[in-house]
């Protein structure tokens, strides 16, 4: 990301992956893990694999870029991003939002869920954005050692988030 070391760039992409994940899992669902691409030109990837729909899914959905923003605060490095970026990277998931078909206040809903369950779990997406930067890659049982592992099964609409 433009304005960030390479090493932030990967730090800021595992916090938005984790942020999806961590979210997932305190909604008692089962994310199957989170992986980072290092292409050796051009940006880092990131993804997150996990199932969930309706205003669930929206908050899985939107806690990307909280997550990645409140990185970036929590690091005093907002500043060297530009909103521009930050809506550029979250531009995948806000189209996946937008398919879920909900209504504002849904979505809205939706938000404000992903971003209490964040501030209540954050320390759990720090626990994994060394690890994720290092392997690149964690699995369903990584995840669930961050936390507490996830409850009852949902019915689903499968959907892998994307940056
Ligand atoms: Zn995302």
């Amino acid at each position: 990301m433009f304005g960030l070391t390479g090493k932030q760039t990967r730090q800021e992409i595992a916090a938005h992956e984790l942020g999806h994940a961590v979210v997932a899992m305190e909604l008692g669902l089962k994310p199957k893990g989170v992986w980072m691409l290092t292409a050796p030109e051009g940006e880092p990837h990131g993804g997150t694999a996990v199932e969930a729909s309706g205003v669930e899914g929206a908050a899985v959905l939107a806690a990307g870029a909280i997550a990645g923003e409140h990185w970036l605060r929590t690091r005093g490095l907002d500043r060297h991003v530009s909103r521009a970026d930050m809506t550029y990277v979250a531009q995948g998931d806000e189209e996946r939002i937008a398919r879920l078909g909900l209504t504002p206040a849904q979505e809205e809903e939706a938000r404000d869920q992903a971003a209490r369950l964040l501030d209540r779990a954050w320390s759990r997406v720090e626990a994994g954005i060394d690890p994720l930067v290092e392997r690149e890659h964690l699995g369903q049982r990584d995840l669930a050692r961050l936390g507490r592992s996830g409850g009852g099964l949902r019915r689903a609409v499968g959907f892998i988030t994307g940056r």
